[in-house]
């Protein structure tokens, strides 16, 4: 399966557009270290996907040679999109699409119905197919625009896409879910934060990082490293002490047969 990671950070970005904490002032004195949202191309049987639409997806369109248009004028490979989640960071994107004439939207049903002002928005331009994602539920977290809908499992998912399964946040780790890991040639999962207290010590939120839905690093890597296929880390947040080259915590990482994704990096399946 073709796959090409577009992009690697939590919401906001490396930078991000309102922020200078240490990683957001790095990437910007060291572009090599800059993070798009994070996101992936993938070559199914059936067309080319993106995986979630974030704010930069029409520049992470372009950064993947076989999503680029042609050979005619306005000839897309691009099928459609796959989302983990409802979060803006990971569906605003679709809004970006528009001068499509259809788009497939494969997602849970409660995300689905999350996304009906996105699609009511669109109807004018485009051609919307909703399909579902195969998935595992790994938490229950609702987008903060959603807080008035029912609690329900579907919110966050897993996506299992032929040998790879992408989780881009975690809040748990069930059964069905490490299940899911075994079996897959490569996994690609929450990365955001290193350690539970990194919200709260670098005052981004009076939450924990599992409070806000993220398994940290620290809680993750042993188990992680136990997996039998290749194993990397994504969805960095712009605290996240990974997003300096230099930090010693990348060592950790390695000496456990641990990567940490890369934006354009091709993972061959
Ligand atoms: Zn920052």
């Amino acid at each position: 399966m073709r796959l090409q990671v577009l992009g690697t950070a939590a919401g906001g970005g490396v930078p991000q557009w309102n922020c200078a904490c240490p990683g957001c002032s790095g990437a910007r004195a060291h572009p090599g270290r800059r993070r798009r949202h994070a996101s992936l191309a993938v070559q199914l049987d059936d067309g080319a996907y993106v995986v979630n639409a974030t704010p930069d997806i029409a520049e992470q369109i372009e950064a993947c040679a076989w999503l680029r248009p042609g050979p005619g004028p306005r000839e897309s490979p691009l099928k459609g999109v796959i989302l983990t989640d409802a979060e803006l960071d990971h569906t605003i994107g679709l809004l970006r699409l528009r001068e499509a004439d259809a788009l497939e939207v494969r997602s849970t049903p409660v995300v689905r119905h999350a996304l009906r002002p996105f699609a009511e928005l669109l109807r004018p331009y485009l051609q919307l197919t909703w399909a579902d994602a195969d998935t595992v539920p790994v938490s229950g977290k609702r987008p903060r625009y959603a807080a008035g809908s029912p609690e329900a499992a579907g919110w966050v998912s897993a996506l299992r896409l032929g040998p790879l399964v992408y989780a881009p946040a975690m809040g748990v780790w069930p059964d069905e879910l490490d299940e899911a890991f075994r079996q897959a040639a490569c996994v690609i999962v929450d990365g955001t934060f290193w350690d539970d207290e990194e919200p709260r010590r670098t005052g981004i939120s009076a939450r924990t990082a599992t409070q806000m839905g993220h398994l940290p690093i620290e809680a993750t890597m042993k188990r992680l490293s136990k997996l039998p296929g290749r194993r990397l880390y994504t969805h960095l947040n712009n605290t996240n002490p990974l997003v300096d080259p230099a930090a010693e915590q990348h060592k950790v990482l390695a000496e456990l047969g641990i990567e940490v994704a890369a934006d354009g990096m091709v993972i061959d399946l």
